[in-house]
């Protein structure tokens, strides 16, 4: 079958693709184990899965709400009690001043993502074609790959911070950001998958500034932020203005399988999203928001994101920095600062095998990574050395797991730093 460029660039090239097939890896052999660092699957949290059964339980017992949630087709913008609990949550949390006509949900945050750079980037009615900026690449894997206007994104080179015991930060390099006329937005995300990285708020501030002054959206991707999951380990505030759209999903929370993205903006992007929503699927799907409604309208999902699944992540977080400083004290390894979101960004200056070459020695020993290349599209150069020297590892599952995934691909790291310098030695 012959299929069009979008469908053969999908299959051909697709970083998000290798990466969903990854989260299903089967062991290749009886004895083979595999250790799952790959993917964005959430941790499996007891009390996590035992609020979502009872709000199940709940939405059951309520038959006529029930009823109409199977029977009809929601509408564009999605569940409407949903959307209006949201509003006022967030009004009471940060403030703000919504309604109901600054929210609309998505089949999960993906397609937020993928509606939003279609209205936004491409082609223009005047011949123009515009691309959406990444002020910090690498950046989320997941956009790379969306809308069929190619290139779609510009990304920056970000400024690298060294800092002690093995650690750096990535910095805005504001300087050098260039906003010219064929943005259509900024986006960001933050915490930033894959690094962790969290801006500052006087850096999101000036990211805010710098798309009002161009009169350009900024996409806000606050997937593992705050106000849920709320995965920061900063103090930061989320900010909103009629500029900024704020994008949330329930998946990280522990609820991928709902499918529910949040896109938060001025009343025209949000009905630009409710017709891209009635055009490409319908209507959005109810069950995510269905489920956690009554949780969002009594406030209760806050503390469950802050006694709970902060607590749980924070601490898997402070176990795999030290696995990875003990396991990788003997290769030449950086470790990005621990901010936020769960994953560990890990990079080896000068690794003489490409962080994709390191990713399939690591699947044939049954360890799973993504291997940081795919996370740096958009880039003007194309020869930064730094782009094939990362890798995206998950501690969202058992830290025993993550602890022997780490020792293998330490293992790994020094054998492509020094296994043939030593076969040499060996063989002289
Ligand atoms: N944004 C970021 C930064 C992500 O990591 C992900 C998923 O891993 C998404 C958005 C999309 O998530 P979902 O479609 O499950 O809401």
């Amino acid at each position: 079958m012959k299929f069009s460029n979008w469908g053969t660039s999908i299959r051909d090239e697709s970083g998000i693709t290798t990466l969903m097939k990854d989260l299903s890896c089967c062991p290749s052999s009886d004895d083979q184990t595999i250790y799952m660092l790959g993917g964005g699957a959430p941790s499996r949290i007891p009390e996590v899965e035992q609020f979502f059964r009872k709000q199940m339980q709940n939405l059951l017992d309520r038959s006529q709400e029930f009823n109409d949630l199977v029977g009809d087709y929601g509408g564009p913008q999605g569940l409407p009690q949903f959307v209006d609990s949201l509003a006022s949550l967030l009004n009471n949390e940060y403030g703000w001043n919504l309604g109901p006509e600054n929210i609309a949900l998505t089949n999960g945050s993906q397609m937020a993502f993928t509606l939003l750079f279609k209205i936004l980037a491409g082609k223009f009615p005047n011949g123009s074609h515009k691309q959406v900026l990444m002020p910090v690449s690498p950046e989320y894997i997941g956009y790379s790959d969306t809308g069929e206007d190619r290139p779609l994104f510009r990304s920056h080179r970000p400024r690298i911070e060294e800092l002690p015991n093995n650690m750096f930060k990535y910095r805005v390099d504001f300087n050098n950001l260039a906003v010219t006329k064929e943005i259509g937005a900024i986006c960001i995300s933050i915490p930033t998958n894959p690094s962790g990285n969290v801006l500052s708020n006087d850096e999101i501030q000036q990211l805010s500034d710098i798309a009002d002054r161009h009169e350009i959206p900024l996409i806000i991707d606050s997937a593992y932020g705050l106000p849920f999951p709320g995965l920061v380990y900063k103090d930061v505030t989320p900010i909103w203005n009629e500029n900024i759209i704020l994008v949330l999903s329930l998946s990280k929370l522990g609820c991928p399988g709902g499918r529910t993205g949040i896109i938060i903006a001025n009343p025209e992007v949000i009905e630009m999203v409710a017709c891209t929503n009635a055009v490409l699927t319908l209507a959005t799907g109810n069950f995510g928001a269905a489920l956690v409604e009554k949780s969002i309208e009594t406030g209760e999902i806050l503390p469950l994101c802050r006694d709970v699944i902060y607590p749980h992540y924070k601490q898997l977080a402070q176990q795999a920095t030290k696995t990875v400083h003990e396991h990788f004290s003997d290769v030449p390894y950086r470790l990005h600062s621990v901010e936020g979101a769960f994953f560990l960004w890990l990079w080896f200056p000068g690794l003489p095998i490409t962080s994709l070459e390191l990713y399939r020695r690591l699947k044939d020993r049954g360890v799973i990574i993504v291997p940081g290349n795919y996370f740096f599209y958009g880039l003007e150069d194309k020869d930064w050395a730094h782009a094939n020297e990362c890798i995206r590892v998950s501690y969202a599952q058992e830290p025993e797991i993550f602890s022997k995934g780490a020792e293998i691909i330490a293992e790994e790291v020094r054998n492509a730093y020094y296994g043939d310098q030593l076969k040499a030695v060996a063989n002289a």
